[in-house]
């Protein structure tokens, strides 16, 4: 078995098991769960927030009015769906389409890291301020790092997160779907960049001060 359908079959597995997941309480709210879909060998994820309603009707991401819009910026730099996956923090709706609670993101957290560990893209564009947050381990906003890369080692490789505006907010603003689209237009370039080398350590530790070192040793 070659090491794609390996991997395939061990997110298939993971499906399943998401898929009677009882580890918070929206397990008990949820039509369906929403694992993600999409090419399990894609060298660009998406990762949006939570099932809307649709989405929990149908078990798919995105299919509501949010994933169409997505699917139209996908085709519009010659993507499909089928090229890339597509996953959500959280994969049960949370009622109401409230937002995702700390317990239940904890819970949920670490189908997503296996997830891109067994996907391995290149790309991971974090849709919104959960994904965003999460991914990139701080609290900085959306507004502020949108459309920017970052170098980040998400499931056991070094990888560039792009954050990108949650399509549903460009939905209700239309400045907010025009810069979506502009940052949408980076990504080619951005997938055809070599993988990024792991950060160097800070100068600062890296040129320790022989002096000291000689200290150690009298
Ligand atoms: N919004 C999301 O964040 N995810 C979906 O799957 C649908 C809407």
């Amino acid at each position: 078995m070659s090491d794609v359908e390996a991997r395939r079959e061990e997110l298939v597995k993971l499906y399943r098991e998401v898929s009677d997941c009882a580890l918070c309480p929206l397990a008990e709210t949820r039509t369906k769960t929403v694992f993600g879909a999409g090419n399990a060998d894609a060298g660009l994820m998406f990762v949006g927030e939570a099932p809307g309603a649709e989405e929990d009707r149908q078990g798919l991401p995105f299919v509501g009015r949010a994933g169409q819009l997505l699917s139209e910026l996908l085709g519009e730099i010659g993507l499909t769906r089928e090229d890339v996956f597509i996953a959500n923090v959280l994969k049960s709706r949370p009622p109401g389409n409230r937002d995702p609670l700390p317990n239940e993101i904890e819970a949920c957290q670490p189908y997503l890291w296996k997830q891109i560990a067994l996907i391995q893209p290149r790309v991971i564009a974090s849709l919104g301020n959960f994904a965003t947050k999460l991914l990139s381990g701080s609290q900085t906003g959306i507004t502020r790092v949108r459309g920017t890369p970052q170098v980040h080692e998400l499931g056991g490789r070094t990888v560039y997160l792009f954050p990108l505006l949650h399509p549903a907010a460009a939905l209700r603003t239309p400045a907010m779907k025009d810069t979506l689209r502009e940052d949408f237009a980076k990504l080619p370039a951005l997938l055809e960049e070599p993988l990024p080398v792991p950060d160097a350590p800070e100068p600062a530790e890296a040129a320790a001060d022989p002096a000291d070192q000689l200290d150690l040793f009298g």
